[in-house]
Order: structure tokens, then C-alpha cells, then sequence
């Protein structure tokens, strides 16, 4: 169950907010207009960690495994997808709205948070009764029972303090907008909630021409569109978002060792890439969606409590076999090793980019207060450090500017590099921690007499010299995605 956040580790997320704007992580989207809610752009370290993040999962995917391809579908699709998918008629959220405050939330989450409150002052049982009846209720689709429930526990709005409730109503989350030039015809369609329905739909495109024989997986980076109700968190519940899909398509009556299977791949991902095991988390779901047999989600412990960043679904066949009843083409694959056409059953590894940059910088963010100084730096992982190295020369004449700029040429073409000369060096040690560069390489007079350089390692701050010819190879080894590769 969710964790509420406590004053102090809402400061926390606050000081993660605010560090992400100053460095050049995150910003609110067209900021000078006051921003768009929920909504976000990323700024130049930020796009460097976001796209390292990307190119790992992608990397680990189409590439660790031989039976895993990946492709790149449109945002927009033909509209009788999502009525195959399901996510015209049940894509939805119920929503309800303090009369009050005038404020909307979402009513689940509204009771989630209490039983949460609940449990943290010790009223376990409570809690659990609570988090039943809600289930019961949403899975009977009782609305007007839920409000009741609401009610009769005494939930008020965090803003108004009162319990004037309006009935609780669903709301699709699905984006819609108008395709065609001339009003009368054009027609509507979606921006996409979940890349998955593009690899769905391509999936017999991808077999034949891929040549790929079950089980073997179709992967995919791109953006989704949700209407939240409640966008809150800043990046972890966004309205525009990218999804890291992986749809594995296996011989049916063997998707739950599937399932099991890659349920443990992707948690070893998370703990490879550095997060640390206590601060991550299996949860089973209890109540399923249609379509599933076995469903769970990797957790992390934001600020705000354990909250869902990857979820792992045993999908059936449901999927293939609806697009197949919608389009009438048939979605069988013919598996020579038994002889037999079948609809592939569909094991679904899903992510949001956004949650695991969240989550990243999370981990990252280290304070370090001792009675002779204190830093704040970010302790990404090498590998997806969006600088890798700083080429600092001690001073900017005797020729160092000229030296520097020599081993930035060495280096450039294979790492993202600063160059930086303005300010003391140590200055420029602290600007580097606060965008989390490993290295910090800088160029003294020693470095003309002998081509050596002085090494400083941004997570113990130690100095090292080492000679110019061994930089690359040094850097390489660092930040190698082979290390996070070889743990999976
Ligand atoms: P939640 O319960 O948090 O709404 P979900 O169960 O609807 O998430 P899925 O539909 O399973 O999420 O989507 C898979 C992944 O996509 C999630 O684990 C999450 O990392 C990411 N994701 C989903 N919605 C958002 C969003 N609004 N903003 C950012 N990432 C999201």
C-alpha cells in the first residue's frame, strides 16, 4: 500500500524540484506562461540522462537478447484500435470533486491515501477493510457506492476540510483531436495512452519480416498521451509521457513461466543500474485487470512512498485475438515445432522513461554534511551520466586552454565532454557534482612537461594522476553499458 509522504520528505522531493530546474534537468513546459500542469521539458542534462536511459533499456533489450527486435509506431492510429483495446468504453478513471474547494481527485486514490493514513497510525485492519471495499466496490462498478464510502469514513478534501461531495463520475483519460481538412470530413481520433496497441497491431509485420519464431519480443520507446485527473508529483504522473514498451509473444500454456521469468529480469535491471534493493519492491496485483492472468509491478521508494515505476502483465491472448475479431485478419502464428496455428499468448514489460528518470535522480541526490564542509552531487551511475567528463585547465594561459582542448578532441567523439575554464577550480569541481560528472580532469603545467593529468572522482572527491593516453580507455571502462549488462 502507498506510503503518504511525511513534511519532511515532501521537502525532500521539493529540493529534487528545484535542484532539477537550477542544473538543467527539468523545467515546467512554456514556463514564462506559468507553465502547463503536468507537463515538462528537458533541459540539456536532462535530455543527455533521458536518452542515456532510453538507449540502455533499448540496448538491453534488442541487443542482450538475440529474440527481441525493436520498431517505431505512429502516435496516432486508426480509431478502431482503441475500441479493439478497450480503452474507449473502459479507459477511465473515477473522479470525484470537492464542492468546496472546487477541487477534482480521483476517487480511488482519494480512499488509497486514507487507508494509507490509516495504517501509519497503526489501525492496520481498518486500513485492509477500506482498501477492500473499494476494490469490491470499483471491480461491481458501484460509483454511487464508492461516494457512500467516501462519506461514511469521513474522507474530506486536504484543501476545503469538508465532506461536500459531488457523485463520483467516470472520465476517459484518452486525448482526442480531429483528423482531415474540411470539418464535416474529418473524424476523430486519439493520441496513443500506451505504445503497446502499435506493436499489436504490427505484430504478424514483424514476424514475417523480422523472420522471428515464438517466443521472441517486439520493443518500443515512444510518447503516450493520458488526461490525468490528478497530476501531481511533478514528472511521475505526467499528461504527455514516454512509455519503454516490450510485448513477448510465447506459446500459449507457457506464459507464466514467462511471466516469472521476466519478472526477475527486469528487477535485476533496476538493481544492475544501481538502485538499491531495500529501496525497491514486488507488488502482486490482487485484483486483475480483464485481460490479464498474472500482473505485478517493480516499486521504488520516491520521496513520497513505494510508488509503481514498471509494471509486468501476463496479457493472454487478448489483445491479438480482439484486433483479429476487429480488422478480420487473422493474428496466428504457425509454430513449426508443434505443428500447430495459434494467437500468441503476450507477456508485457512496461515503463515509464519519465518515472525512471524520476527515479534516478532520486538516488542520485546526495547531500553530504560534514563539520568542515558540506556538498550536494549527483551519484548517477557512469553509464547514464549525462556529462562523463570535465576538462578543466588550472589556469587560462601558459598554454593549458590550448592542452585542454586537445584531450577534449581525443575524447569527444565517444563521450559527452564539458570544457571549462572560468572560475577556481574548485568551483568548477562543485558546478560538475551538481550535474553528476564523474570525472573531473584537470590540466596543471605538470601536463606539459609529461602528458600526465590529475584524475578527481566525483563520488569520493579523490585525485589521481594518470597519463593523457589513458583517459579513453579509463572513461570507456567506466561508463561501458557492458558492466550493467553483465549483471542482468
Ligand atoms: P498508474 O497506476 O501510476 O496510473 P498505470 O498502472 O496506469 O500507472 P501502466 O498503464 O501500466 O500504468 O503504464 C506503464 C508505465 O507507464 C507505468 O509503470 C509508468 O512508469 C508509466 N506511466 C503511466 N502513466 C504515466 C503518467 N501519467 N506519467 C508518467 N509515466 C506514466
Amino acid at each position: 500500500m502507498a506510503k503518504t509522504a511525511t513534511p519532511a520528505e515532501n521537502a525532500q522531493l521539493k529540493d529534487i524540484i528545484g535542484h532539477a530546474k537550477e542544473y538543467g534537468f527539468v523545467y515546467p513546459s512554456s514556463e514564462i506562461y506559468d507553465g502547463l500542469q503536468a507537463v515538462y521539458d528537458y533541459g540539456a542534462y536532462g535530455v543527455e540522462l533521458k536518452n542515456n536511459l532510453k538507449r540502455l533499456w533499448w540496448e538491453t533489450m534488442t541487443r542482450v537478447h538475440e529474440n527481441i527486435v525493436g520498431i517505431d509506431a505512429s502516435i496516432f492510429m486508426h480509431p478502431t484500435t482503441w475500441k479493439a483495446s478497450g480503452h474507449v468504453d473502459s479507459f477511465n478513471d473515477p473522479m470525484i470533486d470537492n464542492k468546496d474547494s472546487k477541487k477534482r481527485y480521483r476517487a480511488d486514490v482519494l480512499v488509497e491515501e486514507h487507508a494509507a493514513k490509516l495504517e501509519k497510525e497503526g489501525k492496520a485492519e481498518e486500513a485492509k477493510q477500506l482498501t477492500a471495499a473499494l476494490a469490491r466496490l470499483l471491480e461491481a462498478e458501484d460509483l454511487a457506492g464508492v461516494r457512500d464510502l467516501i462519506v461514511n469514513t469521513g474522507i474530506s478534501c486536504p484543501i476545503s476540510g469538508t465532506t461536500n461531495w459531488t457523485d463520483v463520475r467516470q472520465f476517459n483519460l484518452m486525448f482526442s483531436t480531429q483528423v482531415g481538412s474540411v470539418a464535416e470530413d474529418s473524424s476523430t481520433i486519439y493520441l496513443r495512452p500506451e505504445t503497446a496497441q502499435g506493436i499489436f497491431v504490427n505484430f504478424l509485420n514483424v514476424q514475417k519480416t523480422a523472420r522471428m519464431k515464438v517466443p521472441f519480443g517486439i520493443a518500443q520507446i515512444g510518447k503516450a498521451f493520458r488526461n490525468e485527473i490528478v497530476a501531481r508529483q511533478f514528472i511521475f504522473r505526467m499528461r504527455e509521457f514516454e512509455q519503454m514498451e516490450m510485448q513477448f509473444f510465447v506459446r500459449p500454456g507457457t506464459e507464466l513461466d514467462w511471466y516469472k521469468q521476466w519478472s526477475e529480469t527486469r528487477m535485476n535491471w533496476h538493481l544492475a543500474l544501481g538502485t538499491p534493493a531495500e529501496k525497491l519492491r514486488k507488488h502482486d496485483h490482487e485484483k486483475l485487470a480483464h485481460y490479464a492472468n498474472a500482473a505485478m509491478d517493480i516499486e521504488y521508494e520516491f520521496p513520497f512512498g513505494f510508488k509503481e515505476v514498471e509494471g509486468i502483465h501476463s496479457r493472454t491472448d487478448f489483445d491479438l485475438k480482439s484486433h483479429q475479431e476487429f480488422s478480420k485478419k487473422k493474428q496466428q502464428y504457425f509454430d513449426p515445432e508443434v505443428n500447430q496455428n495459434y494467437i500468441p499468448y503476450v507477456i508485457e514489460t512496461s515503463i515509464g522513461a519519465d518515472r525512471l528518470f524520476l527515479l534516478t535522480l532520486c538516488n542520485a541526490y546526495t547531500e553530504e554534511k560534514s563539520e568542515e564542509k558540506s556538498r550536494t552531487y549527483l551519484k548517477f551511475h557512469p553509464a547514464i551520466a549525462p556529462v562523463k567528463a570535465a576538462i578543466l585547465p588550472l589556469t587560462k594561459k601558459d598554454g593549458l586552454p590550448e592542452k585542454a582542448k586537445e584531450i577534449v578532441d581525443l575524447l569527444k567523439y565517444d563521450f559527452n565532454i564539458i570544457y571549462e575554464d572560468a572560475a577556481s577550480i574548485g568551483k568548477r569541481y562543485a558546478r560538475q557534482d551538481l550535474i553528476g560528472t564523474p570525472f573531473c580532469i584537470a590540466v596543471d603545467h605538470q601536463t606539459l612537461e609529461d602528458n600526465t593529468v590529475t584524475i578527481r572522482h566525483r563520488d569520493t572527491t579523490e585525485q589521481e594522476r594518470v597519463a593523457i593516453a589513458d583517459l579513453h580507455g579509463r572513461i570507456a571502462e567506466a561508463t561501458s553499458f557492458r558492466r550493467i549488462f553483465e549483471k542482468i
